[in-house]
């Protein structure tokens, strides 16, 4: 069966007019599925003409009942939770239960948005100056645009449309051109859910109908996730045409195994880190520092045992499940390839080679790869490399595990494993990374939390989600107002001017 991937604009299915396709890929056996429509900036500015419209009237609508949208919504996502994983795994490529771990922690913001009521109170103080009051609103900004990569393509475009249009915005994703099939169901079940038609649209695409949002002036706000040379584009562009931006970008994340650490629950954390999803997550490990030679030693023993043992194969209709599906594409393969080669040419130690891998079908597989004695001047430990590749560096001490991730350009996320409390405490504090674990390896916050990283892991004052979601998508409006005090007695005589 071959899919077509069209627009969502104004409640229905629309083809774009535009003749231009990109090829679909099931990356786990290198199969045409079908093609994606690339529409034209024309087709994106009807999508904000409608978009515009829209909103107006679902602005108006009380939060209750736009929180009432997002309980149904939820309702619906759970329903169609395995049909969604299936159709992620079969354009993406990650193992089914991966795909459904990323639409729960997609559901976890759609949970957060139902408690729009209270999240919109904002702020209220009596007697500013004498008899004067003043309160706060937050007030939708107005039609907003999500751009979304393609590693999470459930969970990242769920970061940005329940607040948003909680919020009681209009929203246009963007979805990423390399599988973004789930898109046409995420439109789907909001509409199901009873979310006004044009509220929610899609716009399928490239750079050309980006370009058209990014200068349209009737977009407000503009949520972007993806590579960080196109987020500091998007940030640079969307923000010169008075947008709202906040635009994540890559990263190369690092793990410090100290040598009190819990080792082999260390390696076991590591090995989900690295090389779940093929480490085509924004906050995969891809660096394990080991601080003193003795833990280095141990962890690349220990890791190295692992490594081998991985199950990579499809990600459906294998049982038990593969631990690691393909990656997404075959030029992907190749660069992943490419930069292992680097390693061996830059004088790392290639202990598991994953290029030789032959899994039972013929799909976009590196196997898990592991680095020794990868030093900070190398290009697989500058680049994001967004592959099942992880790197073991080896630091003579804490202060220079701390260096190595300070120094480093990205700043997403980091763990650390010890069992010192004083250590912990101080790499909280002294690191200069967005989020941060203590022997949690992947320490993605929660929904009610925000998620972000620093440096060039992002462009912009606030994160995803949370409360900063919520400042992203609402403007604030304060109010300070002082009321006549009215008639304070009743008056018997014949009124005359006074
Ligand atoms: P990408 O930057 O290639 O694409 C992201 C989006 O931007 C897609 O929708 C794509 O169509 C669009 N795009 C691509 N080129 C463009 C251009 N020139 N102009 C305008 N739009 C353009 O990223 P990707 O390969 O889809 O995703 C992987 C990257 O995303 C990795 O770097 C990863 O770290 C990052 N990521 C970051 C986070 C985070 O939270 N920081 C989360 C997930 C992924």
């Amino acid at each position: 069966m071959s899919v077509l991937v069209s627009n969502f604009i104004n409640g229905e299915v629309v083809q774009s007019t535009s003749g231009r396709t990109l090829e679909l890929f099931n990356p786990a056996n290198g199969e045409l599925r079908g093609k994606v429509q690339l529409s034209t900036p024309q087709e994106a500015l009807s999508a904000v003409a409608v978009a515009k419209n829209a909103q107006l009237e679902w602005q108006a609508t009380p939060p209750l009942q736009r929180a009432r949208v997002m309980f149904k919504f939820k309702a619906l996502l759970e329903q169609h939770a395995d049909e969604m994983a299936t159709l992620i795994t079969q354009e993406h490529g990650k193992v089914h239960s991966d795909a459904l771990g990323e639409l729960t922690r997609g559901l976890e913001v759609v949970e957060f948005a139902c408690g729009i009521p209270h999240l919109l109170k904002g702020e209220h103080s009596l007697n500013v100056g004498r008899e004067i009051d003043s309160h706060s609103m937050m007030q939708p900004v107005g039609v907003c645009v999500g751009i979304t990569p393609f590693n999470f393509p459930v969970m990242v475009p769920l970061w940005m449309i329940p607040v948003s249009l909680a919020c009681g915005n209009s929203f246009i994703l963007k979805p990423s051109e390399k599988d973004p099939s789930v898109s046409l169901m995420l439109a789907d079940l909001l509409q199901q859910a009873g979310l006004p038609d044009g509220v929610f649209n899609v716009v399928q695409g490239d750079k050309e109908v980006v370009d058209a949002l990014l200068e349209s002036k009737d977009v407000a706000a503009v949520s972007f996730v993806g590579s960080t040379p196109i987020a500091e584009a998007i940030y640079a562009k969307g923000s010169a045409n008075g947008k709202r931006v906040q635009a994540l970008g890559g990263a190369k994340n690092h793990l410090v195994v100290m040598p009190d650490a819990d080792l082999e629950g260390a390696t076991n954390a590591i090995m989900g880190a690295a090389y779940g999803a093929a480490g085509e997550r924004c906050m995969a490990i891809s660096v394990a520092v080991a601080v003193g030679d003795d833990t280095a030693d141990r962890l690349v023993a220990s890791l190295k045992e692992k490594v081998e043992a991985l199950r990579v194969g499809p990600g459906l209709g294998v049982t038990p499940e593969n631990e690691m599906g393909p990656l997404i594409s075959k030029p992907h393969m190749n660069k992943v390839k490419e930069y292992i080669q680097s390693g061996v040419d830059q004088g790392a130690t290639l202990v598991v080679d994953g290029r030789g891998i032959e899994p039972a079908s013929p799909g976009y597989f590196v196997g898990g790869t592991l680095f020794d004695d990868v030093t900070p001047d190398m290009t697989i430990y500058k680049d994001e490399i967004f592959g099942p590749v992880l790197s073991v560096v080896r630091a003579k001490d804490y202060q220079q595990a701390l260096q190595f991730i300070n120094d480093h350009e990205f700043g997403n996320g980091t763990a650390i494993f010890t069992r010192d409390g004083d250590t912990a405490r101080d790499f909280t504090e002294q690191v200069q990374i967005g989020m941060v674990g203590v022997n949690v390896p992947i320490p993605v916050p929660m929904a009610f939390h925000s998620f972000g990283g620093w440096k060039r892991s992002i462009f912009g004052p606030l994160n995803v989600h949370g409360n900063d979601g919520v400042r992203f998508y609402t403007r604030m409006k304060t109010v300070t107002a002082r009321w006549p005090k009215g008639q304070r007695e009743s008056e018997f005589v014949m009124p005359t001017m006074k």
